[in-house]
C-alpha cells in the first residue's frame, strides 16, 4: 500500500512511501513522519492510493501518522494541489502555506516561546565584504536579516525556504544570533487601532439595499457564483460586506474575507468583531507565530465563522465556506512574488467553486480580467454608483509639471497650486496626504564629470539614496546591499556628485520645509519596518496628530480617513514609463484610489495630481472617475497588443552566473517551446529588465496563448528535459508584472 505526500521543503514534487503492513493507512490530510535522506521529516498525506508503479521499487516506508482524521482539512489539501499545478509551482512550497507555524519543525514549546534569528555586525561585514563566501542560501537568508533589525522568527524564516539548518550553519559561524521571544497570544489584545464609525443599525442607502437584495439572492441559492461588486470609493461596501457575513451565518455557513494589505485588517476586523463577537479570526504574516498558530487551530476546531486576512488566508483550514469576499480585488499584493507565485484572489474563486460559494469581487477600479468576465456574463455585475451621503467625490486638478519647471524652476517638487492646497488645510485643521511612489530620498547619485552613476554591484539598478547627514546610505531595492554615500564619484575620483531624482524621504522633507509647523510623518516600507509602526502611525493619523500624511501606495488603499480633505500626487506618471503591459492600468487604479481618500467625511474633497504627462489617458480619466471609458480604451490596447485578458501569458526567467549562459539557455528552452508547434507563441529570449539581479543575470521569454493548461504542460516538459535547469528557472503563470 503506497501513499504519495507533499513534504515542506521547497521544490520537491510529491514523494511516495509504503505503508507497513499492520498501519493503518492514513487520511488525506494527515500528517505522517517520514525518512527523507538522512532527515527525518513530517509530511502531509495529499493521495492515499499511488499507483501500483510505486511497487517493486525500493521505497521507503512511512515511520509514523501523526493524526486519525486530517489536520489540514481535505478540502484546503486539495486547494493547495490545485494552485501547486496551476502556478508550476512544487508541491513543498505550496503545502508550506498551508500549515500553521508550529508544526513545521520547530520546537515543541513553540507554544509560549519562539526562537528568533537576528544578524550580528559580523555577518553584516561579510555580506558586505566576502559575500563569496557565502552560499546563496546563506547570502539570501543574511540579506533578508539585514532588513529586519530585530531579527526574525526562525519559522518565518522557514515561511521563505530556509531551513533551520541554513540558520545554524550561519549561527555557528558567527553571523546570526539565536535567541528565544516569548510569543504574544491574542492578536486583538496589542490592537490600538480603532475601526472606523460603525453604526449598529445603520440605514442603507437605497443602492446599497438595491446591491444587498442582489447579493443576499446569490448566496441564498448556495450555489458557486461570482459577483463583482464594482462601487466607487465611499460607497459603502464594507457596510454590505458584514451583512452578507451574517446572514450566511445564519443559514450555518462561514465566511472569509481577503484584504489586501496587512494594515486594513485590525479596522475590517474590530467592524467584524461587533457583530461575529469571538467568532472572528485574523491570518496574515505580520502576527507572530504563536497568534498565527492559535488563530488556526482556533479556525481548524469549528470556533471561527468569519476569517478575515491577506492572500496567504484563502487556505486557511475554515469548514462550510458560504461566501468568500475579496476586497479590492484588483490590488497586486494578492499576488505572491515567490514561489508558490499565486494570485489569492483567483485561488479564492477555486476555493468557493469548491465549496458551493459565492464569491464577491469588491473594486472602485475593477482588474481588467474581472471586468472582462462580468461584461462577458461569467461574472454578475453590481453597482454602487454613488458615495454614501451622496458625498461627492473629489474634484481633480491636473498640474502640468513640465509648465511647473519654467515658472518655478527646475527643482521643483511640490507645485506652488499643491503647497498653497496644503497650508489651506493647515489654516482649517484638515488634514492631506501625499502619495508618490518611489521610496528613499534620491533615486541615484550621479557624477558630473564622468557621468556615472553608483550601482548595486549585485543587481543591473542605481542605488537609492536614503536619510541626510551622517545617516545618509545608498541602498540597493532589490538585494539590500548598501554603501555610505561616498564624497567623489568611484569611477572617475571627480568631485561633483550629485543627487538626483526624489522619493518619499524627499517630500517629507519638503512639505516639512514649505510649510513649517506642519506635523509631518511618511509611510512606506522603510517607516513601518518595527513591529507595531504602522498601526501607530495609522492611529496617530487617525486621532488628528499628524496633519501631513506622506507615503507610497500604501496610503492609497481602502483607509476610511474621515478628516483627509487634500491628496496630493507627486508624480502620477512613475510606472507609466515603464515596458509593463499593466503601467496604464496600475496608474489608474493608483490615481483613482488615491483620489478616493480625500473627501470621506463631511467635507469635500480635492485631489490635486502632479504629472509630465497631463494628456494620457489614464490620468485624463482617473481624474473623470471614469471606469468605463477608461476600460473601453485599455480593452482596445490590450486586444491589439494581445495580452490578457484577451489571452494568457507566462512569464519565464532563466538565470545563470553569466550573461551569456542565462541568453543561452533560454533560447534553447524557447525553440523546443517552439518545436512542439503549441497553439502558443514564445517571444524571446531577450534580456530580462531587471538584466542582473543578486549577482545573477536573467534571460526573459514569454508564452502567450488562450490555454494555460497546455502552455504550461509543454514548458515543463521542456524544463524536465534538461537536468538542473529547473533551479535556475522562474515560472510565472498569469504574471502581474513582466518587468
Ligand atoms: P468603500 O469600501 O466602498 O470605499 P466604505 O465601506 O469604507 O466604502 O464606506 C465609506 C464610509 O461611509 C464609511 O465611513 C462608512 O462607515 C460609511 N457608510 C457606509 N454605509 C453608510 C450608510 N448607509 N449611511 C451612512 N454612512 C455609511
Ligand atoms: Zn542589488
Amino acid at each position: 500500500m503506497f501513499i504519495r505526500i507533499a513534504v515542506p521543503v521547497p521544490q520537491l514534487n510529491l514523494l511516495t512511501y509504503r505503508v507497513p503492513d499492520g498501519m493503518p493507512r492514513p487520511v488525506v490530510g494527515s500528517r505522517v513522519i517520514v525518512p527523507l535522506g538522512s532527515r527525518i521529516v513530517t509530511g502531509i498525506v495529499v493521495d492515499q492510493e499511488a499507483g501500483s508503479e510505486a511497487a517493486g521499487r525500493d521505497v521507503k516506508p512511512v515511520r509514523q501518522v501523526l493524526d486519525n482524521e486530517a489536520f489540514v482539512p481535505a478540502d484546503v489539501v486539495a486547494l493547495a494541489t490545485w494552485t501547486a499545478e496551476y502556478y508550476a509551482a512544487g508541491p513543498g512550497e505550496v503545502i508550506t502555506a498551508v500549515l500553521p507555524p508550529k508544526t513545521r519543525g520547530s520546537r515543541a514549546d513553540a507554544h509560549k516561546t519562539m526562537r528568533v534569528a537576528a544578524i550580528t555586525a559580523a555577518g553584516l561585514e561579510a555580506l558586505q565584504a566576502d559575500p563569496l563566501s557565502l552560499t546563496a542560501k546563506q547570502r539570501d537568508a543574511l540579506e533578508l536579516l539585514a532588513g529586519a533589525p530585530l531579527g526574525i522568527p526562525t519559522p518565518g524564516l522557514a515561511d521563505r525556504g530556509f531551513a533551520s539548518d541554513t540558520i545554524s550553519r550561519l549561527a555557528k559561524r558567527g553571523f546570526v544570533s539565536l535567541r528565544q521571544d516569548r510569543v504574544d497570544r491574542d492578536p486583538f489584545a496589542a490592537q490600538t487601532f480603532e475601526a472606523a464609525s460603525v453604526a449598529p443599525d445603520r440605514r442603507l442607502t437605497p443602492e446599497q439595499t438595491h446591491a444587498l437584495e442582489r447579493l443576499m439572492a446569490l448566496a441564498d441559492r448556495g450555489q458557486f457564483h461570482v459577483a463583482l461588486l464594482h462601487g466607487v470609493t465611499g460607497s459603502g461596501k464594507t457596510e454590505l460586506y458584514l451583512r452578507l457575513a451574517s446572514a450566511v451565518r445564519a443559514r450555518g455557513r462561514t465566511a472569509l474575507l481577503l484584504v489586501p494589505e496587512i494594515a486594513l485588517t485590525p479596522a475590517v476586523a474590530s467592524l467584524l468583531r461587533r457583530v461575529f463577537d469571538e467568532r472572528v479570526a485574523i491570518q496574515h504574516s505580520g502576527l507572530s507565530d504563536g497568534e498565527r498558530h492559535d488563530q488556526w487551530h482556533r479556525i481548524r476546531c469549528g470556533d471561527i465563522d468569519v476569517v478575515v486576512g491577506t492572500r496567504s488566508a484563502v487556505f486557511a483550514p475554515l469548514a462550510g465556506i458560504g461566501l468568500v469576499i475579496v476586497d479590492e480585488e484588483h490590488d497586486a499584493s494578492y499576488k505572491q512574488e515567490e514561489s508558490p507565485r499565486y494570485n489569492g484572489r483567483d485561488v479564492a474563486i477555486v476555493r468557493a467553486q469548491h465549496a458551493d460559494a459565492l464569491v464577491i469581487l469588491g473594486s472602485a477600479t475593477p482588474s481588467m480580467e474581472s471586468y472582462y468576465n462580468a461584461m462577458s456574463g461569467k461574472y454578475e455585475r453590481v453597482v454602487l454608483e454613488r458615495r454614501v451621503l451622496d458625498r461627492p467625490l473629489a474634484a481633480v486638478t491636473i498640474v502640468d509639471m513640465r509648465e511647473e519647471y519654467v515658472a518655478a524652476g527646475p527643482e521643483a517638487i511640490l507645485s506652488r497650486v499643491l503647497t498653497e492646497a496644503i497650508q489651506a488645510r493647515l489654516d482649517r485643521q484638515e488634514q492631506s496626504l501625499v502619495l508618490l511612489n518611489r521610496r528613499g530620498f534620491a533615486t541615484a547619485v550621479f557624477c558630473r564629470q564622468c557621468a556615472g552613476t553608483i550601482d548595486c554591484p549585485n543587481c543591473s539598478v542605481s542605488l537609492v539614496v536614503h536619510g541626510e547627514g551622517s545617516t545618509r546610505r545608498a541602498r540597493c531595492h532589490y538585494c539590500n546591499h548598501s554603501v555610505r554615500v561616498p564624497g567623489k564619484c568611484p569611477l572617475c575620483a571627480g568631485p561633483y556628485l550629485e543627487q538626483t531624482g526624489f522619493g518619499t524621504e524627499r517630500v517629507e522633507a519638503e512639505v516639512k520645509r514649505l510649510c513649517p509647523g506642519a506635523r509631518v510623518a511618511r509611510l512606506d516600507s522603510d517607516a513601518i519596518r518595527r513591529k507595531g509602526a504602522l498601526g501607530a502611525l495609522l492611529s496617530r493619523f487617525r486621532d488628528g496628530e499628524i496633519d501631513v500624511l506622506v507615503g507610497t501606495q500604501m496610503i492609497a488603499k481602502g483607509h476610511d480617513f474621515p478628516r483627509v480633505t487634500l491628496v496630493g500626487v507627486i508624480s502620477a506618471d512613475v510606472g507609466l514609463g515603464l515596458a509593463d503591459f499593466r503601467a496604464s492600468e496600475r496608474t489608474f487604479q493608483l490615481l483613482t484610489q488615491v483620489a478616493g481618500r480625500a473627501g470621506r467625511g463631511e467635507q469635500p474633497g480635492q485631489a490635486i495630481v502632479q504629472t509630465l504627462y497631463p494628456a494620457h489617458y489614464s490620468v485624463q480619466l482617473a481624474c473623470r472617475q471614469d471606469y468605463a471609458a477608461f476600460y473601453e480604451r485599455e480593452l482596445h490596447f490590450r486586444r491589439t497588443m494581445r495580452y490578457p485578458p484577451l489571452l494568457s501569458l507566462i512569464n519565464v526567467i532563466v538565470r545563470s552566473r553569466t550573461f551569456a549562459g542565462a541568453m543561452d539557455d533560454a533560447a534553447d528552452v524557447g525553440k523546443r517551446l517552439r518545436d512542439t508547434n503549441g497553439d502558443f507563441c514564445v517571444l524571446g529570449p531577450a534580456p530580462a529588465p531587471l538584466g542582473k539581479l543578486r549577482g545573477e543575470y536573467r534571460a526573459q521569454l514569454l508564452i502567450k496563448g488562450t490555454s494555460r493548461r497546455r502552455m504550461r504542460e509543454a514548458l515543463m516538459s521542456v524544463i524536465a528535459d534538461r537536468p538542473g535547469l529547473a533551479r535556475r528557472t522562474v515560472v510565472d503563470v498569469d504574471p502581474l508584472s513582466v518587468l
